[in-house]
């Protein structure tokens, strides 16, 4: 691998090359290295950057965030870029004439490509950023720059606790909150004697969320005792599932509105039932540095979703996270409170590098201490080229060195190293012997599989198709939860306009609900009313214009738009009565009638705001046309 020596003026440039080779794939890539190599090294006439001064957009750090580190590339798009930006007319122009043979080059491409300078431009309108999909980050030594040339590799470990009442094999309470220690009992504290009982409400929310993720159900689940010893593990073991856990081999489906990824399916190695430790709580004010255990999370139901290692980027995983969120919200499993703790991530992470013939895959990593969907994000970006460094430096595939698990630091912005992670042999699993297996029959399954109702990636496929919703739109619905899709259905099937209803849904319904942090049924404007309104306005009786004064007026007291349009006193203008009114203003304003005649249409303008003065549900554009019209006339 060679590196290459740039002065920092060609980034830019840099960006959008990046973006043609994807849409033109390698084929292209390779005929312009030839030019390239030709230009650059055999007559050296062309110098690397064309004129000075060319104006940066971006410089290496921002570049990074705009491309996911997914894509794998190598030396000679770094030279063919340059070549490209810096070529002399004619040269450009061959260039040029190669790109648009070049089939389904889309416009935006080919605009690009028209100058360094465009695109230059089309970096700072954020074209770029909206391409798509991207590019390894590339690393910039001092005046040096390398493509870097691997793929990021994710897998996650997803821990959701279950909404019961009370515990996975006691009846203590799960509710969080409590003092320290008041919500335990021999069984969860592990005293001798005691015997643990399944909680099957425990089991059934599993069993729904397995099924949902499109798991595999075998008939026959045992329970697994898995030894080590932590203060906050009074019994010295936790009880979960070895080798046969209650669903195996299932999948959730990913897509982005954001379109930086392709839509996939991501594989769900298993979701098994496991009891939760307690918590340690570190006191370190005041010089005390004590620690305490409360056991009041003892025992509560864990479900463990491990995903296959199909992830390729930190946006991936985040989308990941979001959809399997709002699929355990829509089924009710649980409230998927990340500050609670009731729903943790743990990503396992390793790279893929292409090193000359061979593809090498590197120690696998696993990151802990998350505590929010961005913060995985932002660790798995900044553990993949840390991973890279690391192989550099060290050269170690997997299997050279045991998995290690490193925390992340969400202030620092690191991960650092905590230990190396036991095998699943260290923990000696066996059954437990006090808890009878699960057996479960077909038909059971099929019966859970019929209480799933709706889920997410259907309903945005129904909102789509049977109510023309954009891609975007219908995400953004599904993804406040069922409460509020049926609240926009009953608006659009009362007004029989899906679009309008969409639009007052997603913008000023959601709007006063989070400006009021209200959820859905609690705002004052029940879906039949919005309704109304809707239909108000297309019927022309509410005016556009004054739309939003009667949603606030319905929102303010509780009432329907006729009370609204009443109150306002809002009623349609009778045409004739708008010119006459309109008359009246050209009469007493002579200069408007003179500047209308001279051309200066914009002079119509200064009226609305009279007209408005004196009726305050006058169409604006109506009267800027009856204005002109009007005046053009000899006896205005
Ligand atoms: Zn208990």
């Amino acid at each position: 691998m060679s590196d290459l020596v740039l002065p920092d003026e060609s980034y830019a440039i840099m960006g959008a090359c990046f973006e043609v080779y994807k849409e033109m794939g390698c084929g292209f890539l390779e005929a312009v290295y030839q030019e390239c190599l030709e230009y650059e090294f055999a007559d050296r006439k062309i110098p690397f950057i064309s004129k000075p001064p060319l104006r940066l957009q971006f410089k290496n750090r921002q570049l990074k965030t705009f491309y996911q580190p997914d894509f794998i590339c190598i030396d000679q798009i770094v030279i063919e870029i340059k070549a490209v930006s810096t070529l002399a007319d004619e040269h450009s122009a061959q260039v040029l004439n190669y790109l648009n043979a070049t089939k389904n080059a889309p416009w935006h491409t080919r605009k690009l490509w028209t100058s360094p300078q465009s695109a230059v431009q089309a970096n700072r309108s954020n074209q770029l950023k909206s391409l798509g999909p991207a590019f390894a980050p590339f690393r910039v030594f001092r005046g040096q720059l390398r493509m870097s040339d691997y793929t990021t590799v994710i897998g996650l470990e997803v821990h959701v606790q279950l909404a019961t009442e009370s515990k996975l094999f006691c009846r203590c309470s799960t509710k969080f909150g409590a003092e320290p220690n008041t919500q335990t009992c021999p069984v969860c504290i592990g005293l001798p004697g005691s015997l643990p009982v399944m909680n099957r409400a425990a089991y059934e929310l599993a069993l729904k969320t397995a099924v949902a993720i499109n798991c595999d159900i075998p008939e026959f689940t045992k329970w697994d005792r898995k030894q080590y010893y932590y203060p906050d593990l009074p019994k010295g073991y936790q009880i979960s599932q070895f080798d046969l856990p209650m669903s195996d081999d299932g999948y959730l489906e990913i897509s982005d509105p954001k379109g930086r990824f392709e839509p996939k399916r991501v594989g769900i190695i298993r979701a098994h039932l496991e009891e939760d430790a307690g918590k340690s709580v570190h006191d370190e004010a005041a010089g005390k540095a004590d620690s305490e255990i409360d056991l009041n999370r003892t025992g509560t139901p864990l479900l463990e979703i491990v995903s296959q290692p199909d992830m390729r980027s930190s946006a991936e995983a985040r989308v990941f996270l979001q959809e399997l969120k709002l699929l355990l919200t829509y089924l009710g499993v649980s409230d998927c409170n990340m500050q609670e703790g009731s729903l943790r991530v743990d990503a396992n992470v390793n790279l893929h590098i292409d090193h000359g013939p061979e593809r090498i895959a590197t120690p696998i990593v696993e990151i802990k201490n998350m505590n929010s969907f961005r913060a995985v994000e932002r660790a798995l970006d900044y553990e993949a080229p840390r991973l890279y460094r690391e192989w550099q430096e060290t050269g170690r595939k997997l299997g050279d060195a045991p998995k290690q698990t490193r925390g992340w630091d969400d202030v620092a912005g690191v991960t650092r190293a905590q230990r190396s992670k036991e095998e699943s042999s260290d923990y000696r699993y066996f059954p437990d012997p006090d808890l009878t297996p699960v057996v479960l029959t077909a038909s059971a399954v099929n019966e859970v599989r019929e209480t799933l109702g709706e889920l997410p990636a259907a309903l945005r496929s129904r909102l789509s198709a049977d109510y023309q919703l954009s891609a975007y739109d219908a995400d953004v619905l599904v993804n406040q939860g069922r409460a509020v899709v049926d609240y926009f259905l009953a608006v659009a099937d009362a007004t029989a306009d899906p679009k309008s209803a969409c639009n007052w849904v997603t913008q000023q319904v959601l709007r006063e609900l989070k400006e009021r942090d209200q959820s859905i049924d609690q705002f004052a404007i029940p879906a039949p009313a919005l309704a109304g309104l809707i239909t108000a306005i297309n019927d022309g009786r509410l005016p556009s214009t004054r739309a939003t004064e009667a949603f606030q007026l319905m929102l303010a007291k509780g009432c329907n738009v006729e009370s609204a349009l009443t109150e306002l006193k809002i009623e349609r203008v009778d045409e004739s009565a708008l010119i006459a009114l309109v008359q009246d203003l050209l009469a007493a304003n002579p200069k408007t009638v003179a500047d209308i005649r001279a051309g200066k249409l914009q002079a119509a303008g200064s009226l609305i705001g009279q007209a408005k003065k004196q009726n305050p549900n006058v169409d604006p554009n109506r009267v800027r046309e009856l204005a002109i019209e009007l005046a053009g006339k000899d006896d205005a």
